[in-house]
Formats: C-alpha cells, structure tokens, sequence
C-alpha cells in the first residue's frame, strides 16, 4: 500500500504532536499529496511549515477544505464539532472528515449531525502520545505498532472507513474497530484515570506543607515516573474530562473506593490485607510488562 497516494489534498486542522506525527507519517509513506493546514496559533503553523511538515497554510476564507479529499482534526476534543461544523458549508462532495480526538461518543455524534450531505464522518483515536505540545514535538514514528481505534456506525460510509484504515495503517498503527460507547469507558479507566490521579497526586504533594517546607524539592525517581502525564497539557485533558464526564466520573469513584479501602486496612493495622492488595495490584501491573 505504501508510496501509492491515497489521498490528493488533505486538510489537517490542528498540526499539533497528533496532527504533526501523522503528516509526517504519511509524508514518509508516500500516500499523500499536498497537505494543508490550519491552526488557530499562527506561530505553530508557520514553524509546521517550516518543517516541512504541512506544505501550504489554509486559506482563511474556506478554513482549507476547498479542495480537499480528506480533513484530518486534532485540536482538543471540545473544539471539534465546532471546527467541523465551521468547515461543512466549504467542504467538497465526496469528503471524508475524521479526527484524532481522545474521546468519541459526543464528538462522533455532534461531528456526524453537522455533516453535509455527500460527505462522512469517521470518528479515530490514536493510542499514542507523549506529553508534549505541538508541531515541534511530532514525528513520524509516533504511531509504529501503536493501535489506532476507529469508531464507526451504521450511518458510517464503508469507503470512508476503508480509506481512514488504510492511511492509519500507512503511518504504521494496527486498526481496531470499536463501538463509540465502548472506547469512552474502556480509555476513561485506562488513560482518563491515570491523568486524572496524576494531575490530583501532584496538586495535593505540590501544595503539601511539612513544617513550613515544600516537599516537591525531596522527589525522587518513583515520583517522576508515576507523575510524567502531569505535565501533559492541561486544556487537552480539561477538554477529555467535559466531553467524557460520566465515564470519567464513574472511573474515579471506582478509583476512590480502592483508595478508601486500602486507607482502612492501613488505619487498622491490618498488614495481612495491605500485602494482598498490594500482591494483587503488582500481578496486574507485571502481567502488562
Ligand atoms: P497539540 O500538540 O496542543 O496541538 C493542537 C493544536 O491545535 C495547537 O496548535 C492548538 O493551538 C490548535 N488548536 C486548538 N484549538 C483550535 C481550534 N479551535 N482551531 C484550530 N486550531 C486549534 O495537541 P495534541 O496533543 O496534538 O492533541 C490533539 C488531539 O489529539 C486532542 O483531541 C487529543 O485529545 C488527541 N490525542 C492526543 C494525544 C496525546 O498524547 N497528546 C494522544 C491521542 C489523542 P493552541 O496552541 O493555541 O492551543
């Protein structure tokens, strides 16, 4: 499939980490014509093409659709339905639209209602990422055997399915189809928690005061690994908790509870518990590697 040009003229609208490392990845592929992009910070826009990894900027008037066979959006996830619904009335027939956003379910449902006819939504996410911003910090190797999920319908056109899958694929992920509902629980406990939990633990240790002293100079290593998606962008994650709330809301309690737990068996000296619950936590962690 590689180095045989899949799509003409693509809009990316957000040439961020996510919107940046797929360009360049197919740019590597060699199945993408021209790529245009567009980006509300006009400082990241110049530089993604001063990297060469967009080859025009968009037009202001049309935002970059006219023209284009496919519009890939990565800007954060509450944003999405409004780029798309700003881009419908310039979009050409025919025109595939999907996006790299962390959560589906609403924005698949808002992106699918503002849709003209002739054209169709894909819904995607890619499971890589790193916690830094921007057109600088992409490359084309971010998605190398990494999955990437797609989320379509019974309303979703199988050409554009197909035509998605392919171009992840030529940027090096696996596809993974899944039900919009299903990816929102599945990522709210395995990635909207753990930033979640991060982003608490180090508001709580940044703001601990142990005799008048600030107890953030003491960390060591345990706490930079456990902590490094505290420093992922805070508007991103803001966006994920809103469009994912109920989902989110359910994972932190479950969360919470396994805390309170092992709170009381700490409380009640209870050492037998704390070594199971810890045995059992350390069989889950190892069995993923
Ligand atoms: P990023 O590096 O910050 O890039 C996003 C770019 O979009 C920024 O330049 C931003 O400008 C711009 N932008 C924001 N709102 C916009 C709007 N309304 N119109 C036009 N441009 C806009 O972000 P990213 O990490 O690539 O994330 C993009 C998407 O990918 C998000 O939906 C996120 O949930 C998803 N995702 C991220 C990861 C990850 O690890 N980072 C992984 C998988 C999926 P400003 O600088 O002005 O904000």
């Amino acid at each position: 499939m590689s180095g045989q040009i899949l799509v003409q003229r693509m809009l990316i609208v957000g040439v961020g980490l996510i919107g940046g490392s797929f360009a360049r990845a197919l740019k590597q592929a060699g199945v993408v014509g021209t790529i245009v992009g567009a980006d509300r910070n006009r400082d990241n826009l110049q530089q993604a093409l001063e990297l060469g990894i967009i080859d025009e900027i968009a037009d202001q008037r049309s935002g970059g659709a006219e023209g284009a066979d496919l519009v890939f959006i990565s800007v954060p996830v509450c944003s999405i339905p409004a780029v798309v619904a700003s881009l419908a009335p310039h979009l050409p027939q025919g025109c595939v639209v999907t996006d790299g956003g962390s959560v589906k379910g609403t924005v698949v449902e808002e992106c699918e209602a503002v849709m003209p006819e002739g054209c169709c939504f894909v819904g995607g996410h890619p499971i890589a990422g790193t916690e830094c911003s921007g057109a600088a910090a992409s490359f084309a190797t971010l998605y190398n055997g990494k999955r990437c999920i797609l989320t379509p319908n019974s309303d979703t056109d199988e050409n554009a399915l197909e035509l998605v899958s392919q171009l992840w694929q030529a940027a090096g992920a696996t596809i993974c189809i899944m039900d919009a509902t299903r990816h929102d629980r599945i990522f709210a406990e395995i990635s909207h928690l753990p930033h979640m939990v991060a982003y608490s633990l180090v508001h709580a240790v940044g703001t601990a005061d142990v005799e008048g002293e600030n107890v953030l100079s003491y960390t060591a290593g345990g706490f930079r690994d456990f902590t490094r998606i505290a420093s992922s962008d805070p508007v991103m994650w803001r966006d994920i908790a809103l469009m994912n709330k109920a989902a989110v809301l359910r994972s932190i309690d479950g969360f919470s509870a396994s805390l309170a737990d092992l709170r009381r068996k700490i409380d009640s000296d209870d050492g037998d518990g704390m070594a199971q619950f810890f045995t059992i936590a350390k069989q889950f962690r190892d069995q993923i590697g």
